[in-house]
């Protein structure tokens, strides 16, 4: 007797417009995946498609916006009522900042840096988490290296990615409890991206901006120009590689560095390299059992 087929995974993924989360929508999709790929802006959807159609497969391209609590109930209830499921998230959605410094920059910029990369990866996962409760899914988010290192001149987008990565660690242990695996991939430098390109903003008006951190600004520059990001870089679809390694792991690490580079550096603030030791510490403190992860990656 032959086993009856097994119904595809379904997998929703934010920010498909570009860059990881356009690559990660292929790559789940070819790893058979059923993928409801999300963007803010459907009018936006074409790169997405003709990416579909040269690979070849289908995606199930909806509406979300992770700072609109109705777009994103409406977009769950939706692949509730289509799939009646849903067995994992990829919160990738994320904006980077034109971000002179505290005393330059305002709050506002840091709200509404925060609304996207923090409250919008709380809002998804809120509203899927009953459904990847019932499949015993995974929740995965995109954070940063500069999730656990500051990066000058960045203060936003790393305060915002901090805050993701200690909520998602917080969690984690929790939702492992309720059957949910919980994992935040962190890339370093992504190459073919969207991210940080801002065409009114060049070196001239940053350092107008900069005020009397401009001469700060430009040693900032000249590091990151000559050395900053040397072995660093990937591409998206490297990274969404790991996404999907982390979506199929049987027990996927806490925290997944995309490359040694990332992982290097990554090392200059931890000890705790891939999370396990947090994650087994706090498993003791809530009746788990100390599991060994299979998505260690080369050091
Ligand atoms: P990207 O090409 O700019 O993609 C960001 C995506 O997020 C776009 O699809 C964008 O949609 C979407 N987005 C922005 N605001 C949104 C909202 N309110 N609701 C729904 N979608 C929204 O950049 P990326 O490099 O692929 O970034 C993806 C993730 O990787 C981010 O979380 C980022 O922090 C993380 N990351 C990137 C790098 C890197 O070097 N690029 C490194 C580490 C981590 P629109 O097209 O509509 O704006």
């Amino acid at each position: 007797m032959t086993a009856a087929p097994r119904e595809p995974r379904v997998v929703l993924i934010t920010g498909t417009s570009s860059g990881i989360g356009l690559a990660t929508a292929i790559a789940t999709a070819r790893a058979g995946f059923a993928t409801v790929a999300t963007l803010r802006d459907p009018a936006r959807a074409e790169k997405l498609r003709e990416a579909a159609d040269r690979a070849a497969v289908r995606l199930d391209i909806r509406r979300l916006d992770v700072t609109e609590p109705d777009s994103v109930a409406r977009c769950v209830d939706g692949v509730r009522e289509t799939y009646g499921r849903l067995d994992a998230v990829v919160n990738n959605a994320g904006v980077s900042n034109f971000d002179p410094t505290l005393e330059m920059s305002t709050t506002e910029a840091l709200r509404a840096n925060l609304e996207v990369n923090f409250f919008g990866v709380v809002e998804v996962s809120r509203a899927a988490m009953p459904l990847l409760r019932a499949a015993r899914g995974r929740l995965v988010t995109l954070g940063s290296v500069h999730g656990n290192v500051g990066q000058p001149f960045n203060e936003a987008y790393c305060a915002a990615k901090f805050a993701v990565e200690g909520f998602m660690e917080s969690l984690a242990p929790v939702a492992e409890a309720h059957g949910v695996k919980v994992s935040v991939v962190v890339p370093g430098f992504v190459r073919d991206t969207s991210f940080g390109i801002f065409p009114d903003i060049n070196r001239k008006t940053i350092e107008a901006a900069s005020g009397p951190y401009a001469g700060t600004f430009a040693d900032y520059i000249h590091w990151v120009t000559h050395q900053g990001w040397e072995g660093a870089g990937q591409t998206a679809a490297e990274v969404a590689d790991v996404v999907v390694r982390t979506l199929r792991a049987e027990r996927p690490g806490f925290r997944v560095p995309t490359n040694p580079w990332a992982a290097a550096y990554l090392a200059n603030k931890l000890t705790d390299r891939d999370g396990s030791v947090v994650q087994d510490l706090a498993r003791t403190w809530i009746g788990l059992r100390q599991e060994p992860d299979d998505t260690e990656q080369e050091r």
